[in-house]
């Protein structure tokens, strides 16, 4: 991956300022988390210390703890944020209060804590106070150049983790074990970090969101394996369905309808399709072959510096797809107590279609059940 152009934060920064007017906001404020790090690279600890990015039409100011005055130095920061720092025994909430100026309209970032905000709203009761997402995310749901290279090279880790699944999918392992295993592997595959590893074997497949647990894996166990961390801050995202031995024919048939409907809903992604559309595409396969109630959730997610951001590919949802933008395509059928199956890649719109970032094989794989549990 290429180092990122540091220039490109002061771009985000003035685009930023520029849709303050569109949104009738004169200051949009945010604190510790992706949209901090998304406008200037700034990965600030979230602590009982205030740290506030204050942008307002004419200026753009941080206020940090004096602790933090040394780390935010290693960050690049763009030269046109204004740094204030404040000491341990001043007012930080009075000093961000003064800088709002009366009867504004601020929008809050959706992760600024209610610790800060209370307080701050007590302060400054003259101003008008909305969430500031609708900006932030019309900002971020569109990916730079530099950015889909870094959720392409997190797409390669994973799909290389993947690779290495089978191996690990022994009978009379549980799923807690296999799980370790594939933490490890996420950071070997040259991920930052981990964000979640999801072993879903027999029953615990049928449950979207089961992380991991004592259950030993069985003969004939269908295995749903959701992984994903972080490359450079972009987050990785994959999910197959392995078996552990033979699969049964319930399992391999439903794996097939469930396959055919993410393929299809893969390919109609491209610019001038609605969110929705694409939703409708996975669902319509899935319901057509009586799986229809079983896909218990929506068919994505966006996905960037946060696992789950705009845009979200749901009914209802009429954002038209444009050039960039980045999310997962990720229908399941779940049989609650028995089994489930779940088939995600992450796609990025390109400008005549879409760019799958995720290559590892699409078919239900077999693992070796091997000869018990490992010695
Ligand atoms: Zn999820
Ligand atoms: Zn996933
Ligand atoms: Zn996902």
């Amino acid at each position: 991956v290429k180092p990122f152009d540091p220039a490109e934060y002061g771009t985000r920064l003035r685009k930023a300022q520029s849709r303050l007017e569109d949104h009738g906001l004169d200051h949009v404020l945010v604190g510790p988390g992706a949209d901090l790090r998304y406008l200037t690279g700034y990965d600030a600890p979230a602590l009982t210390r205030l740290t506030a990015l204050l942008i307002s039409r004419d200026r753009v100011g941080l206020l940090l703890p004096e602790l933090e005055v040394q780390r935010a130095a290693a960050a690049p920061i763009p030269d046109a944020v204004e740094l204030r720092r404040h000491r341990e025994t001043e007012d930080a909430v009075g000093l961000l209060a003064a800088s709002l100026g009366p009867g504004s309209a601020v929008g809050v970032g959706d992760r600024f804590w209610a610790r800060f905000l209370i307080p701050l709203q007590q302060q400054a009761e003259d101003c008008d106070w909305m969430p500031a997402e609708r900006l932030m995310s019309g900002l971020r749901r569109v990916k730079s150049a530099s950015e889909v290279a870094r959720l392409r090279a997190a797409g390669r880790a994973i799909d290389d983790v993947h690779a290495q699944v089978p191996a690990l999918l022994r009978a009379g392992r549980t799923e807690h074990e296999v799980a370790r295993d594939i933490a490890n592997l996420i950071t070997d595959a040259g991920h930052d970090e981990v964000n979640f590893v999801i072993v879903g074997s027999g029953p615990n497949g049928a449950s979207p969101h089961h992380e991991s647990s004592d259950r030993r894996l069985k003969i004939g166990d269908a295995v749903v394996v959701d992984i994903g961390g972080r490359v450079e801050g972009y987050c990785s995202d994959c999910t197959r369905n392995y078996v552990v031995g033979q699969a049964r024919a319930a399992v391999h048939d439903t794996h097939a309808v469930l396959k055919a409907a993410q393929q299809a809903a893969v390919e109609s992604v491209r610019p001038g399709r609605t969110a929705s559309e694409i939703d409708q595409v996975a669902r319509q396969a899935i319901t057509e072959a009586g799986h229809g109630e079983r896909f218990l959730h929506r068919t994505g997610h966006g996905i960037g510096l946060d696992e789950h951001e705009e845009p979200y590919i749901v009914a209802g949802n009429d954002t038209v797809l444009e050039e960039g933008m980045a999310f997962s395509i990720e229908p399941g059928i779940y049989f609650e107590g028995d089994f489930g199956l779940r088939l995600e890649d992450i796609v990025v719109v390109t400008s005549e279609g879409v760019e799958s970032l995720n290559r590892a094989p699409h078919d239900l794989v077999t693992a070796d059940p091997g000869n018990g549990p490992p010695s």
